[in-house]
């Protein structure tokens, strides 16, 4: 799986209606803009620090981290604060990412960003592209799934029975930032589709052309994805940070206003633009769209003071 995606996304940008898959700050300016106001409510209430490093992780394109830009130009200080630092291993999309924010730095891994500072980190469909593990249960008892070669085509072996999944690759940048909020002070906002603890089965996919198919067809040419186990993520952080949600997409950007945000911007639109706006609210917040199967979590140092979104 790491070596599938890490070729697959080094080749192409993927996002999009010509690509494999489209995701949320591709839908909507909305969703960007959103999380810009998350993150700017949150410094302004721990006090507005001088300086403090906004990392996203697996920017994509850099839509979000633009609009979310955009969307707080206008809170005194708060551009002056942010030192945007993606971490992004795709030389195609860091290109695509220094475009839009030109001013960014790049990073490899969390562990590459100097720890000197509090720190805000973004990830919106970035942990469900890292490799996970599989474990089945048959007769045997549980043996870890391998993936072999037979008769020139890939396969897991045993066949997955009763799968159980860990996301090690996952956990360990959970657990940095994790230690890192807790000595510099910060928070990071994970979104993602996933599930919180338990049973969740065999959710590993591959997507091509906004199609699901064998994962073991085409490596490298199809997006791979698992689903992500928000309550792993929380464990791996450590019982000293404060964790929020996971709360569903929708009740997430209802709490933040999408639905102001949306009549706002439907006020300076013409027919035709009234019905893209809505039909994009839609798909990030319709339950059977994305609005339920996508969650939203908060890792917070426990001096800062509770983020947005997640009444409770
Ligand atoms: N967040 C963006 C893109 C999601 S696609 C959006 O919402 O549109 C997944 C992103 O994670 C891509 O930018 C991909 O290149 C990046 N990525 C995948 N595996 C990575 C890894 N191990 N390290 C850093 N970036 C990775």
């Amino acid at each position: 799986m790491e070596r599938s995606n890490t070729a697959y996304y080094a080749a192409r940008d993927p996002l999009g209606a010509a690509g494999d898959f489209t995701t949320a700050p591709e839908i909507s300016q909305i969703f960007g803009e959103l999380v810009g106001a998350w993150i700017a409510d949150l410094w302004q209430r721990v006090g507005a620090p001088a300086r403090f490093r906004l990392i996203e992780l697996g920017p994509g394109r850099g839509t979000l981290m633009a609009d979310a830009l955009r969307a707080s130009r206008h809170v005194p200080g708060f551009q002056d604060a942010a030192l945007v630092t993606f971490v992004e291993t795709s030389p195609v999309l860091r290109a695509a990412q220094a475009g839009i924010v030109p001013g960014a730095d790049h990073a490899r891994s969390l562990a590459d960003i100097p720890d000197d500072m509090p720190l805000i980190v973004i990830a919106n469909e970035f942990f469900d592209a890292l490799p996970v593990r599989q474990y089945g249960r048959g007769a045997g008892g549980w043996r870890e799934l391998t993936v072999a070669a037979k008769d020139g085509r890939l396969a897991r072996e045993p066949a997955p029975e009763h799968v159980r999944e860990a996301c090690p690759a996952g956990e360990a940048i959970a657990a940095m930032a994790g230690a890192r909020i807790l000595r510099q002070g910060g928070a990071m906002l994970v979104i993602d589709y996933g599930y919180s603890g338990g049973e969740a089965g065999d959710t590993l996919q591959a997507v091509k052309a906004h199609r699901k198919i064998d994962p073991f067809a085409s490596p490298g040419t199809a997006d791979l994805t698992a689903h992500v186990d928000f309550q792993a993520l929380v464990n791996a952080a450590g019982t000293d940070v404060r964790a929020y949600g996971p709360v569903t997409q929708a009740a997430f950007l209802s709490a933040l206003g999408i639905g102001v945000r949306a009549e706002a911007l439907m006020r300076r639109a013409d027919d035709a633009g009234r019905k893209i706006i809505a039909s994009a609210v839609h798909r990030l917040t319709a339950p059977d769209q994305m609005g339920a199967l996508f969650k939203v979590m908060a890792l917070v140092h426990p001096e800062w003071p509770p983020p947005a979104g997640f009444a409770v």
